[in-house]
């Protein structure tokens, strides 16, 4: 919750708050009465709670090519055991294939088809980012209704 709380280092003087009753449960009120003298560590403690508490704003992947929004860290999703997977396609060129629930900066074409799919169970449909077009990954559906996007974590930054 607050794990700075917990560090002497970060909090040195201070360390009465260690003690206090109820530590994982106490609140900024709590804290300003710890603070009768305005000492400068404690009001950067609450400067950096105030920052935790500061919503973040939503993180997304971006395409490396043009930052347009292709998926969000919180779309990674497991595929046979692993959300990243290496792999090799018949012209031998290697791709790191993150495994997502959805990608909707993504825009999908082709025919589905099942030829070399790396996951067998799977067919595969071309996924390219919908703003630059270029190759992102790929569209992964099973004949039940499954499907997942596979995207290459090069072609992917952060903002
Ligand atoms: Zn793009």
């Amino acid at each position: 919750m607050y794990p700075s709380i917990g560090k002497s280092d970060v909090i040195g003087d201070c360390l009465i708050l260690s003690c206090f009753p109820g530590t994982s449960g106490f609140t900024h009120p709590g804290l300003l009465l710890l603070d009768p003298l305005g000492n400068e560590k404690y009001l950067k403690l609450l400067e950096e709670l105030e920052d935790e508490q500061t919503p973040k704003p939503e993180e997304a992947l971006l395409c490396v090519n043009c930052q347009h929004k292709i998926t969000t860290p919180q779309e990674k999703t497991v595929i046979n055991s692993s959300h990243s997977h290496l792999l090799t396609n018949p012209y031998g060129m290697k791709f790191n294939v993150g495994c997502f629930n959805n990608a909707d900066g993504c825009m999908v074409f082709g025919e589905l088809t099942s030829a070399y799919s790396w996951f067998p169970e799977y067919y595969w449909q071309y996924a390219h980012c919908r703003n630059c077009h270029i190759h992102l990954g790929w569209l992964f559906s099973s004949p039940s209704q499954q499907r997942f996007f596979g995207l290459i974590l090069d072609k992917l930054s952060s903002p």
